[in-house]
Formats: structure tokens, sequence, C-alpha cells
């Protein structure tokens, strides 16, 4: 009898391999999603059409590829990420089994350019059906651009097998999201049929719930922390009036990978009875660590779905945190403080209008103006000079009035200001953790002085910028920054603007600034700093920094001159710092638009005692 076997054509086995890792155009989103966030990406753009059926690109900055690398990546089985079976067990980035790419150019059009920093030229490759159509050097930015076109070209039965765009859309939205939900220090932005759908600049977990979710979701959110030995627990879940009757706010990351495990939800909403009905699905956006060797994520293909060693443990932290956490924000509310998170407090309303206080108050007056000389060059002061004169004329009462509003206290400022050389309430406390506390006329109010102080500066540096007041100390060293020459171009254009930020800088040649003087209010490193960031925004978009040019310099500077929360503050510094505070234009917000202060009025007060 002859023999009948024979080894399948690669091109074969790959379309039957890439059955497993691509259902459809989200799993080539996750794939590329995923590859560009191990490859160190800072920002990644997705730009999809026809959800996904007609053409995937995704866009990243992250490490590249050489050239050989760029074509390695497409065999089966070709990883950077794992040498030896062992390494299984340890692997900590997202993909790893070195199929995903090969899968996708076994059943699309790909094209991938590649080029990594340091490198002159890129490469680029075509791929369609497995095979290489196309290789060569080419011009392309530091990152890496993989377009895959007509998904299943080469498989109609596949092809056909899609559902209709809307599902495909939604499926791919999911995808998207579980990837920027864990990576929140990365941007991303997704572009459908030409249209923005999302765009999620850096920020943290909170911020980033709040982008993917919904702004309201930053109120809806009760943190959850626990460490334990075999795992730690962080995130939020949602709170309980917020429950939805339709899952789909459930997002549960292990060693930041999603994963889907019916076992840890029931262990979740375990923890949420009695506070949802039975048709409620708790929300929650969960992140456990856990040792790698204590789980097996490769026992599905596309790799949602994963097993603990120790599930009845797991089971009994997570449920426990939960209901811990639930816990606590019923008990404090408001002093749900560690919010390095809170993106803003609701302004005031269209066409509200606003009440003046019944007590007319001097906000020039300052208990210290004699004993407080602002000091620049590291004295004992905070650094920063007094506010001028003409912006204490400031719509405060009315800002006041709406941050008094949403915290329900009656705070009365003037109270605040006079009562201190008698009333006891008028003493300022330093808290750990870079708070400082006051009692008010009824009730108290808490202080975040690193926020607090980068307002201030903020503001000082906006006058400074507005009346071309800008002061510069000189430095006994002038420091030499040596920048490529097309940056230098750029930032000439700038050099006025710096200048009056109080910036002394100098262009020699095509490639040195020389920093003579820099920002009164902050020190020799700080400033270093703040420029270097300065720059680096400059670069990345100079349009986009001309447009809001003072306000752009003046957040840097501030973030970088404001006292840092463990400093500890002399009780005049302290009263100096609120005095300042409070000459301010927007004294309840950083200029990032988190709150400074939160205040609890009695009634809130008595409600922790009740
Ligand atoms: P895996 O991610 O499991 O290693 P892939 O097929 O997804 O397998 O990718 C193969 C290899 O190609 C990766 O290990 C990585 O070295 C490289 N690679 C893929 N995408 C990128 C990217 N966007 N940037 C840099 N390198 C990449
Ligand atoms: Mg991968």
């Amino acid at each position: 009898m002859r023999d009948i076997i024979q080894l399948l054509p690669d091109a074969v086995a790959n379309q039957i391999a890439a059955g497993e890792v691509v259902q459809r155009p989200a799993s080539v989103v996750k794939e590329l999603l995923e590859n560009s966030v191990d490859a160190g990406a800072t920002e990644i753009q997705l730009i999809v059409n026809n959800a996904g059926k007609t053409q995937i690109q995704v866009i990243d900055n992250g490490a590249g590829m050489t050239e050989t690398d760029a074509r390695m990546a497409f065999e089966r089985h070709a990883t950077s990420k794992i040498r030896k079976a062992e390494d299984l067990f340890k692997i900590t980035s997202m993909g790893f089994r070195g199929e995903a790419l090969a899968s996708i150019a076994a059943v699309a059009q790909v094209h991938c350019k590649t080029k990594r920093d340091g490198d002159e030229l890129g490469s680029e490759l075509k791929i369609e059906g497995s095979k290489v159509t196309a290789q060569s050097y080419c011009q392309t930015p530091t990152g890496t651009i993989i377009s895959v076109k007509n998904l299943f070209f080469n498989i109609p039965a596949r092809r056909n097998f899609l559902k209709s765009d809307q599902v495909e859309f939604k499926h791919l939205i999911d995808e998207f999201e579980r990837v920027a939900m864990a990576n929140s220090r990365v941007a991303f932005s997704l572009l459908h049929n030409q249209n923005s759908v999302f765009n999620l600049p850096s920020g943290n977990l909170r911020q980033r719930i709040a982008g993917i979710l919904g702004k309201k979701y930053n109120e809806r959110l009760v943190p959850v922390q626990e460490q334990t030995s075999i795992v730690n627990l962080t995130g939020f879940v949602l709170k309980p009036e917020f429950a939805r009757k339709t899952r789909g706010e459930q997002f549960f990351f292990v060693n930041n990978r999603y994963i889907r495990n019916n076992y840890l939800h029931y262990a979740i909403n375990d923890a949420f009875q009695g506070l949802l009905s039975p048709d409620q699905h708790p929300g929650y956006v969960l992140f456990m660590e856990i040792d790698p060797a204590h789980i097996d994520v490769n026992i599905h293909p596309t790799k949602t779905e994963i097993k603990f060693d120790d599930e009845k443990s797991i089971f009994a932290i997570i449920r426990s945190s939960v209901k811990h956490a639930l816990g606590q924000y019923n008990v404090v509310p408001t002093l749900d403080f560690e919010r390095e998170n809170a993106i803003s407090v609701p302004p005031l309303k269209r066409g509200e209008t606003v009440k003046m206080p019944g007590i007319t108050v001097d906000p020039n007056f300052n208990p210290f103006a004699s004993s407080t000389t602002p000091t620049a060059k590291g004295g004992g002061g905070l650094g920063y000079q007094k506010p001028a004169q003409s912006a204490q004329n400031t719509n405060w009462e009315a800002l006041f009035k709406s941050e008094t509003e949403n915290v329900g206290a009656q705070l009365d400022l003037s109270q605040m200001h006079h009562d201190k050389h008698t009333a006891e309430s008028g003493t300022l406390l330093q808290l750990q953790g870079g708070y400082m506390v006051r009692g008010t006329a009824n009730g108290l109010m808490l202080l975040h002085k690193n926020r607090a102080h980068q307002r201030v500066l903020y503001e000082q540096f906006q006058r400074q910028f507005e009346n071309q007041t800008g002061v510069s100390q000189q430095l006994l060293f002038p420091q030499q920054l040596n920048l490529p020459s097309g940056d230098l171009a750029l930032l000439a254009d700038f050099a006025d603007d710096l200048r009056q930020m109080g910036f002394d800088i100098e262009f020699f040649g095509q490639q040195q600034l020389v920093v003579q003087g820099i920002p009164l209010a902050l020190k020799e490193s700080e400033s270093l700093q703040a420029l270097e960031e300065i720059i680096e925004d400059i670069k990345h978009d100079s349009r986009q920094f001309s447009l809001n040019k003072w306000h752009q310099m003046a957040l840097i500077m501030a973030r970088y001159g404001a006292i840092k929360p463990s400093r500890t503050l002399s009780a005049p510094e302290m009263e100096q710092l609120l005095a300042d505070l409070f000459s301010c234009k927007m004294p309840q917000y950083c200029p990032a638009g988190k709150p400074t202060m939160v205040t609890l009025g009695a009634n809130e007060l008595e409600n922790f005692f009740n």
C-alpha cells in the first residue's frame, strides 16, 4: 500500500492554527494592542474600518523591531518573550505563544512598518496569506505600524461567518476597553470609519475608568485594596446604587491581563449580598496580582480563562476585601480622600445664579503679612511670591459657594481667616500624607498641601506671563543642554515665552541651549526638570502647545515647584499657604482640576457618630 500521510504545507497549517487565535476582527485588535503594550508603547492608536472587517491598523510608539525580527515575528512560534517551556510559568507580558502575528498573516493582508529608536531606516513588510510579497527599507517613525486588511480574504467560509458590523464592532470595543483599562498610563485612541470613538490620555486608573465608562463614574467608585501573601488586589467596585441590570461593567485582570472567571465573579456577587436586587450585576474593575507560578493562563487559546492553584483562598480574599471596601464607603463617604485620582468636582451648572455670601470678606487680609517674606533662594519660605493685588479681586466667592454646595457644608470663609488668633477652630494642624486640617465655623476643612501650593504657583506664573514680569535668579554655574538641532529650532519659537516665565536661556550654535537663570520660585533641579518636560511637550505637539502656552508651562512648573507632600511646614508657612490659596481665583482646584480641599459640615460630622 502507498503511504498516504503528508505534512501540511505551512500556509495551511497556519490557517488552521489561525482559527484558534483569530476568530473575528476583535481578536486581531486584542493581539495587536497587546503586542504594542508589550513593546513599551506610551501611545497607541487603533484605526478601523467596517468594524475591522476591511481594515485594522495599530500605530504604536513602542520599541519597534529590527529588519530580521520584523520578518521573524510573522513566523509561527516566533516570540521574543519565551525561550524555554518553563518560561511559560513566569511570563508576565500579554501574549506569549508567538502565534498571533503568524496567525493573522495567514488569514489577511498584512502590512507592517517598524523602526527602532536610533535606527536610521525602518523595515517594511507585506504578507498575504502567509506569503511575504514585499520587504524593503522605509522611512517611518520609531515604533510599529501594523495594518491588517480584508480579514479572511482567503477563507470565504470564515468571512461569511462574521456577524453584522454592529455586532463585530461591539466585540472590538470590548477588547479595546479591556486593554485600555489595564494600561491606564498608556494613551489610547480609537477611530472607526473616521469617527473618533475613544481618545484616552495617559492617566491613573480612576481617570481611565471615567474615560471609558463615562465621567460620572468618577463619583461612583469605591476603592478596593488588599495585600495578602498570595495575592494583591487593587481597583474599584461600583457603588451598589449604580449597579446595572445588564452586564458589561465587569473587568477582572490577573497580572494585568483581562480574564473571565465565573467563580471570581461569584465572589464579588457574594460581597454585594443584600445591596443589590437579584437582577442587578455589580460593577467592578479589579486587578489581581499573583505569582505566575500559581496560575495557568494557557489553558485557553485566547487566554481569557485562567486556573488558580488555590481558588478557594482567592475566592475568600476577594469576597472579604470587596465587603470591607463597601463597608468603609458606607461609613465614611466624604473622607474617601485617597483620591490621587479624583478627576473633577462638578463646576457651577450652566445658568446657575450664585448668591453672594452674606458677609463681606477682605481677601487681602493676611495675618502673617509682616512675618513672612517670600524667599526664593532656598530660605525657609515656600519659595513663591505673594500674589499681586490685581489678582485678588476674584470670583472666589462664587466658587466657594459652589464648593460648599457640593459638600453640603456651610463654610464661613471670614471665620477661617479671622478666628485664627483666638479660637481653637483657627489652628491649622498638619496630618500625615501631606494634608492640613483646620476647624471652621461649623465643621472642618481638609487641605491638600501639594495641590494647594500648585494652585498658588500656577496663578503666580500666569500673572507673570500676562504682565511680562517673569523674574529669574541667575545660576552660579550656567547649565548646558544639548539638543538635536531640530528640537532647538522648534524651541527657538518659544524662547521669549520661556524667558517670560523666568528661564534665562541662550542658544549657542545648532545644538546647544544654555540656561543662565531660572524662575525665582523654583529650585535649580526643579527648573531643569520642568524645562525638559516643557521641551518634550513642545516636541510632542508644538501647535497644541502654542495654543495654550502659558497654561502648559505654568502647569508643569507648578508641579515641579510645589512643596512635596512629605515636607513639614512651619506654622507661619501653613498660614501663608492658606492665605495665598484663598487669594487665588480658583482656590479649590489644583491646576489639573483636582480638589485642593474638602470641607465637612456639622451634619456630616454628626453622621459619623450616629
Ligand atoms: P508573542 O506576542 O506571543 O510573542 P506575536 O506573534 O504576537 O507573539 O509577536 C511575535 C513577536 O513580534 C513578539 O514577541 C515581539 O518580539 C514582536 N512584536 C510584535 N508586535 C510588536 C510591536 N508592536 N512592536 C515591537 N515588537 C513587536
Ligand atoms: Mg502577541
